[in-house]
């Protein structure tokens, strides 16, 4: 089954706007065993949209396009798929029911040009969209079918879920299986090496890795008829992945950290030097996290460290702010402080400057404390800025997932 993706929109042609969506969505049809065969973007322009879509139909059974579904001027998809189909569009009152209840529920009155967007095919699904104004659609033709989806990635996103990969699934001639992983604290060549033996051990399996910041994610396919050897092929992979698994692919590290804090009945306080208040972010975009999370500090000056969590002085004079010294005073003095059964630190060099022989950019130390139980661990992460912090906010992430489930087992 063959799918191919049109994502439209002059933002993403010219790099303003990374075409993410397209990358999510390629990764989950790969992921039930479906082929991308064909990804394309394009101008905000009728006739660009329409060469698009003839790309795309000679290579692929399913086509999805991305974006171009919004009230204004250079939102054009529905022209461009019209034109292409040679299809009316039409003015569908119930879709415009949906817009204007839409806005009344934030108090506000439907402007004019979103009438622009209650236009559908005559034979055409609409794709129910609780997250914005613009309805999907879905179109067969000639044995073949065309998803129209919103830009944003919230309102995609569970669209492509609910709506596409279904529909796509159901459609694959032979029924595929799934399982995944998510690594951390491990690069894709390493754990690429260590599963090599595998890929020869298990031919009848498709093992895809994707490579993000902190994360390795793996992705298993097989037919149904193999689904057997899926047990087989995690009972090999964990003996040698285990102790960097956190998950499956989808499992997002902070909630899964957040539920196992609420199933402890444990707080969690945390303080935080390079990574700024990333932690604390992390955790709070979950939703209930009010049931564990207490409160963050951000100490970033060695004053605030001494000042806000009672490091020592000496400690600073001695050992420096980025040590283990400092980030074990760190989550020690945010326990005391705060009375959370479990506090974090996070203390480090996320460069360019400020490097020492002894400490290169990349220098991080992670304080966890859980009860009267320390322990901090001395990191060595590499890339820009923006990498070391945020390998530094999921490493730490890690390792409290580690220990929390230590904790069940005693
Ligand atoms: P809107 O109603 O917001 O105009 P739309 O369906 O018309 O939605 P676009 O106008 O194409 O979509 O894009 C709206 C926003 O969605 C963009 O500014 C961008 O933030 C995001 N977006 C669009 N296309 C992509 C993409 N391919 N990948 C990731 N984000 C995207
Ligand atoms: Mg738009």
């Amino acid at each position: 089954m063959n799918v191919a993706i049109l994502a439209i929109g002059n933002e993403v042609l010219c790099g303003k706007i990374v075409d993410t969506n397209g990358a999510v969505i390629s990764r989950e049809i790969e992921g039930i065993g479906a082929q991308v065969v064909h990804r394309e973007v394009v101008s905000d322009q009728v006739e660009a949209i329409v060469s698009g879509l003839r790309h795309a139909y000679e290579y692929a059974d399913f086509v999805i396009t991305i974006g171009g579904l919004g009230p204004t001027l250079d939102d054009l998809t529905r022209e461009g798929v019209a034109q292409f189909f040679n299809e009316a569009l039409v003015y569908d009152p119930k879709i415009y029911e949906g817009i204007t209840g839409y806005f009344a529920h934030t108090g506000r009155e439907t402007p004019e040009n979103n009438k622009r967007q209650a236009y559908q095919f005559p034979t055409s699904f609409v794709l129910e969209n609780p997250n914005g104004t613009a309805p999907g659609l879905r179109l067969d033709k000639g044995g073949k079918t065309v998803f129209l989806l919103p830009g944003p990635p919230n309102e995609l996103l569970p669209m492509f879920e609910k709506e596409v990969l279904p529909v796509i699934k159901e459609r694959l001639e032979v029924p595929m299986v799934t399982r995944s992983y998510k690594l951390c604290g491990i690069g894709e060549s390493l754990a690429e090496e260590k599963i090599l033996h595998l890929y020869e051990t298990y031919p009848m399996l498709n093992i895809a890795p994707y490579c993000s910041i902190s994360f390795v994610d793996y992705v298993v396919t097989a037919k149904q008829s193999d689904a057997r050897m899926l047990d087989v092929f995690e009972a090999a992979f964990l003996d040698v992945l285990g102790e960097y698994w956190v998950g499956a692919a989808r499992d997002e590290l902070n909630v899964t950290v957040v539920e196992k804090l609420k199933e402890l009945n444990m707080t969690i306080a945390v303080a935080e030097s390079c990574t700024g208040g990333m932690l604390a972010s992390s955790l709070i975009e979950v939703a209930g996290v009010s049931e564990v999370f207490l409160e963050g500090f951000i100490t970033y000056s060695n004053e605030a460290k001494m000042a806000r969590l009672g490091v020592k002085h000496d400690t600073l004079m001695r050992d420096g702010a980025v040590s283990e010294a400092c980030a074990k005073e760190m989550a020690v003095q945010l326990q005391r402080l705060t009375d959370a059964h479990v506090t974090v630190s996070i203390t480090g060099i996320a460069g360019p400057g400020g490097k020492t022989k002894e400490k290169p950019v990349g220098t991080v130390y992670i304080g966890i404390a859980i009860g009267a139980q320390v322990q901090v661990y001395a990191c060595r992460f590499s890339g820009s800025r923006d990498r070391i912090r945020t390998r530094s906010k999921d490493h730490a992430l890690h390792l409290l997932y580690k220990l929390l489930n230590k904790v069940t087992d005693i």
